[in-house]
């Protein structure tokens, strides 16, 4: 038999295999299902002869996509990487791309990432002049994602109830949207249903592009993707899907752990396969696991099959409370210390937190003992501001329409560009921006229009070259409008690093050139970029939270502030749903661990603000107290320094402002612990311990 279905279970093939109906193969955590798409894929393509580039595979990740053809390209030796094995929101951009025009919009559409649409709505509640704190961007925008999640605009009226203006604000928004030739991820699926319920043939050509069509997570699906795969497959049988009800925590954006089960409703004669052998963790992390699932309430509980492995029994979890969050961090670093002396690599070891704000302290730790680390969270590389000015002047050249690039970059640097004056351009707008500011550019001041030459010149020159030489382009315009010089007027104390991540975008710039790819595509990418892309191959010890962590899996995972309010988080005390949601975020936490698993618990812990609160332990971990063992927390005596809570250098992170005894005032550039580097107002650059200095 074919080598392809070597190294899979008799379940496994069989769902390979299985090509009569719909599939979909239900089970738990870590039991191969990834592992079962892609070797369909090369099952396809190898034994049935179809084309890679007529298969579409749809993963929950960037990553998980980049990871599965990499595997496919190496399996099955072809030149070129399969181009749609994806996720949905980059399957939709890239069909928009062809068919944006017939329901609309410009195919030089701009995608609006959070921010963006974010200051769309600030823009929108500042003109219509309601109150700022009632319609906060942050919440309005949530709202609004529901109703198009949900494709219920029901929804409008239940918020309506508290936000009188919310139907006028949706609207509103929607109409900036189109106005900047712009839509936000959400539309980006939505539109790709519009297209295809309204374009009969549109619908026949793509449903025509693709002989099949497999998913993996489908248990965190929403409705709108679900009517997508819908849409895409007609009434053939060409689908498999992959998923884990118990794995279902995205329901605040759509998903819901029974729709998995509806599957069936839309697919007639769905097949359904399980499977159940567990192929990532030591048994007792497996059992607790089960355990942890065992409480759930849902009615989709029976479908799945428990898991078993044939792996070793493995040691018992462990539990470690320690004083306070600062002695968490440092317990976490010491341990991982210890690991490393065990034979562990750093890149061995996942620190999982509920919460992102919980790394802060862990950061601190690893950077006091030198460990190497990576934090998964945070902001992302291309939600950088000095790196969306640079993309938004490149955004702007290619669609002029797009009104926040405009607004972000017309007077950056500045060119004495303010309210009056942009009025005066908006009078004179009719078809897109750059249109208007010809149009208006008699009417103004000496002064702008002498500053305004230069923008047009680098927007033209942009629009001549951007496509094929995006770096040589990027770095004309960095000089052209003096972007270094206003990194360093705007960001004293942290302008290097500013610069280093321009630098290191002009590096993406060269690659994507010598990779054939278009600027164009390349913008597409960046605005579609999560979390988890970022994670690198380094030998590092990598920090995220367990949403970040889905689909991944670690030798050793410490889970850190395992408390309640924490994990679970206070929010779904009184919510069932909430609840058993934060159960199903606690078994992908332990199921990410193939040996180990550390819970660590701070009794006191400074969270929300500084002052320092009594916690109580997560009321998860006594579900499974038998899987658990207590270690001590007293650190051994030669290591009490590094468990201090009460370093003296805590705070002193790369850019933080310190002072010292001699040199004064000055910025960390670089952290190599015990040292650090500084640039000093006074005297320059110096190299020195960190114990001599003081955050200020
Ligand atoms: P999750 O639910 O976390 O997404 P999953 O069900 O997708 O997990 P995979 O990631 O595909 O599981 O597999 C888990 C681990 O088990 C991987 O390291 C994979 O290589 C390994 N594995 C899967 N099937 C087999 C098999 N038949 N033989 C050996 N190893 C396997
Ligand atoms: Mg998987």
């Amino acid at each position: 038999m074919s080598d392809i279905l070597e190294g899979l279970n008799e379940s496994q093939k069989e769902a390979v295999l299985y090509f009569s109906s719909p599939l979909l193969v239900l089970a738990g955590a870590g039991s191969g299902k990834t592992r079962v798409i892609t070797h369909k894929i090369m099952f396809l393509n190898k034994e049935l002869g179809i084309p890679v580039n007529r298969i579409l595979a749809i993963t929950f990740t960037n990553k998980a996509a980049k990871e599965m053809k990499e595997r496919v390209v190496n399996a099955l030796n072809l030149e070129e990487e399969p181009q749609w094995i994806t996720t949905f929101h980059s399957l939709s951009a890239k069909i928009l791309r062809y068919e944006a025009e017939n329901i609309g919009y410009g195919k030089d559409f701009v995608i609006y990432d959070e921010e963006d649409s974010k200051k769309l709505i600030k823009d929108i509640v500042e003109e219509s002049n309601l109150d700022k704190d009632l319609y906060k961007p942050d919440r309005v925008k949530n709202i609004i994602s529901q109703i198009k999640q949900n494709l219920d605009e029901s929804v409008l009226d239940f918020y309506a109830m508290q936000l009188p203006h919310i139907k006028a604000i949706y609207q509103k928004y929607q109409e900036g949207l189109i106005f900047s030739n712009a839509m936000d991820f959400d539309d980006l699926l939505l539109n790709v249903v519009k297209l295809f319920t309204e374009n009969e043939d549109i619908k026949q050509k793509w449903q025509n592009k693709f002989d099949y069509i497999l998913v993996d997570e489908y248990q965190d699906t929403n409705k709108i993707q679900h009517q997508i795969l819908k849409l895409l497959v007609g009434n053939r049988d060409c689908i498999t899907v992959v998923g884990d009800p118990q794995q279902c925590i995205y329901t605040w954006r759509g998903a819901h752990p029974e729709n998995i089960l509806s599957f069936e409703e839309d697919f007639p004669n769905t097949k359904i396969i399980k499977l159940e052998r567990n192929y990532r963790s030591t048994q007792k992390i497996l059992e607790a696991a089960n355990k942890v699932i065992s409480h759930s309430k849902g009615r989709w509980k029976e479908k799945v099959l428990k898991l078993w492995t044939d792996k070793n029994k493995g040691e018992d979890l462990k539990l470690v409370k320690l004083e306070s969050d600062k002695q968490e961090a440092a317990f976490i670093a010491y341990q991982i210390k210890e690991l490393i002396k065990q034979g562990y690599k750093y890149s061995d070891i996942a620190v999982l937190m509920r919460m992102s704000f919980l790394s802060r302290n862990i950061e601190e730790a690893f950077v006091r003992m030198s460990i190497p680390y990576q934090i998964i969270a945070g902001l992302k590389f291309y939600e950088r501001a000095e790196i969306k000015d640079i993309l938004a002047y490149l955004r702007f050249a290619f669609n002029p329409k797009d009104t926040q690039a405009f607004k972000r970059i017309i007077n950056l640097p500045s060119r004495g560009i303010g309210k009056s004056t942009l009025n005066k351009i908006q009078k004179s707008y009719v078809e897109d921006w750059y249109q208007a500011l010809k149009d208006s550019y008699e009417t103004l001041s000496k002064k702008v229009k002498y500053n305004l030459q230069t923008f047009f010149e680098v927007i033209d020159f942009i629009k001549k070259y951007g496509n094929e030489k995006p770096a040589e382009t990027a770095k004309y315009l960095y000089d052209s409008i003096d972007y270094e010089e206003y990194l360093i007027s705007k960001y004293p104390k942290d302008y290097e690093d500013r610069i280093a991540n321009v630098q290191e975008l002009f590096t993406a710039f060269e690659e994507i050139e010598k990779r054939g790819k278009t600027l164009q595509e390349f913008l597409e990418e960046t605005s579609l970029e999560q979390a988890q892309d970022n994670i690198e191959d380094s030998n590092s010890v990598k920090v995220m939270t367990v949403h970040a962590s889905k689909g991944l899996e670690y030798p050793v995972v410490f889970i850190a502030g395992v408390e309640d309010g924490i994990f679970p988080s206070g929010r779904a005390f009184e919510d069932v749903e909430q609840m058993e949601e934060e159960r199903r975020l606690f078994y992908v936490a332990i199921t990410r661990a193939k040996e180990h698993v550390y819970l660590t618990l701070a009794k006191y812990r400074s969270s929300f603000g500084n002052s320092f609160n009594e916690t109580k332990p997560s009321r998860f971990i006594k579900d499974i107290k038998e899987y658990l063992k207590v270690l001590s927390s007293k650190p051994k005596k030669k290591t009490d320094n590094s468990l201090s809570a009460t370093s003296t250098n805590t705070g002193i992170r790369v850019g933080s402002l310190v002072k010292h005894e001699v040199f004064g005032k000055g910025v960390v550039k670089e952290l190599k612990p015990p040292k650090a580097k500084v640039i000093f107002e006074k005297v320059g650059e110096k190299e020195l311990l960190t114990k001599f200095l003081k955050a200020i």
